[in-house]
């Protein structure tokens, strides 16, 4: 198991953050956040892949008008995610919010930042202090001359530091460059200087798979030094993808594990069963099982018995057929076209359905 950084706790609406809670997993929706039915929806899929906070836009008056409604149907806590307009920053709060998103660097006046601060600590509003290159504050950039990591630390701290003096401790921060390493240099010195919790991410990581490795590399790296209390995968997808790669982040570093882990082989000249439609039926077949479970998916008998000594369960495939092991052994034959059903009876035989 990976050392955690050992940060001070906080709540947004019902979910811990930070102390001894899990890494939470977040997003954000995109759709257009007054269309509530639209946006209910998405949340709903974001909740069933495992999202446990979840932000939504708030850019104009209608989306404000349109927060009681998704707070009350969300089946998990609520942040508006707030640019430029403080306005928006009160009535979301007054619209029944469980947290806020706020960049200091745009919202403009120190004294609207602190009056936030104060709304937020009657409401029992969680905020989320947002550090982005984009928005930095003037002052740094020309201090700096571009937005470094010791900028993004600069301003990290500058802001975490008045929140304090204002009396305010239900605050997250989060330090977000596209540029993978100074993002992970700015989290390690603001990691190194205080216990305020980390949200974690790489902002604009892009789409498909160069997002998905550009985040894996950065979140993947923080996580590994201990770092990051909740974390969101930012990607041109859809949220949901975003969900599933913060997961997958999160079991390859045996920190949380939601479902089954497939392991499989890369395939090669020995092989004689279609083994990526194996293992994308056993994905499908299994894509509702939440249980945390390893299961080993082999071209041939090579590794398969190492591997699956390893996993719960494990297929080794030969000629149409495959050796279904449990528990590191093999306990029958199943033909190709029962694998994925025998892998699902084997998992309700252990669980139970879910
Ligand atoms: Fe090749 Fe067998 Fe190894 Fe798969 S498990 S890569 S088929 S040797």
């Amino acid at each position: 198991m990976l050392e955690r950084r050992k940060t001070r706790q906080i709540q947004v609406g019902w979910v811990k953050i930070g102390g001894d809670a899990p890494v939470v997993v977040q997003s954000m929706t995109s759709t257009k956040t007054h269309q509530v039915e639209e946006t209910l929806q998405q949340i709903r899929r974001l909740y069933e892949a495992g999202c446990e906070l979840v932000r939504v836009a708030v850019p104009h008056r209608e989306d404000v008008e349109a927060l009681p409604d998704i707070v009350k149907n969300s089946p998990i806590p609520v942040i508006a995610d707030i640019h430029f307009a403080p306005s928006y920053a009160f009535l979301s709060m007054d619209k029944g919010v469980h947290g806020i998103r706020i960049n200091p660097g745009n919202i403009g006046k120190e004294e609207i930042v602190r009056d936030i601060v104060q709304e937020a600590k009657v409401k029992g509003v969680a905020i989320r202090i947002g550090v982005n290159s984009g928005s930095l504050e003037k002052d740094l950039l020309e201090k700096y001359g571009y937005p470094c990591a010791e900028a993004l630390f600069e301003s990290a701290v500058r802001w975490s530091e008045k929140f304090e003096k204002w009396g305010f401790y239900n605050f997250k921060v989060s330090i977000k460059g596209s540029d993978v390493l100074e993002n992970i240099r700015a989290n390690e010195m603001f990691a190194k200087y205080t216990d305020v919790p980390l949200h974690i991410g790489i902002t604009e990581a892009g789409m498909g798979l160069q997002g998905i490795v550009k985040s894996s590399v950065g979140i993947g790296i923080l996580l590994y030094k201990g770092i990051g209390d909740t974390v969101r995968v930012s990607l041109t997808d859809d949220p949901v993808v975003e969900v599933e790669t913060a997961y997958y982040i999160l079991s390859s570093l045996g920190i949380r594990r939601r479902g089954p882990e497939i392991v499989s082989c890369p395939t090669c000249g020995r092989i004689e069963v279609d083994l990526p439609k194996v293992v994308s039926q056993v994905k499908e077949k299994l894509k509702d099982v939440k249980t945390p479970l390893k299961i080993a998916i082999m071209g041939c008998v090579v590794n398969a018995i190492g591997e699956a000594r390893e996993a719960d369960l494990g297929l080794a495939c030969g000629r149409g057929f495959a050796w279904l092991f449990k528990k590191g052994k093999p306990i029958r034959m199943v033909k190709e076209e029962e694998m994925a059903q025998a892998l699902l009876e084997e998992i309700y035989k252990e669980n139970g359905h879910e």
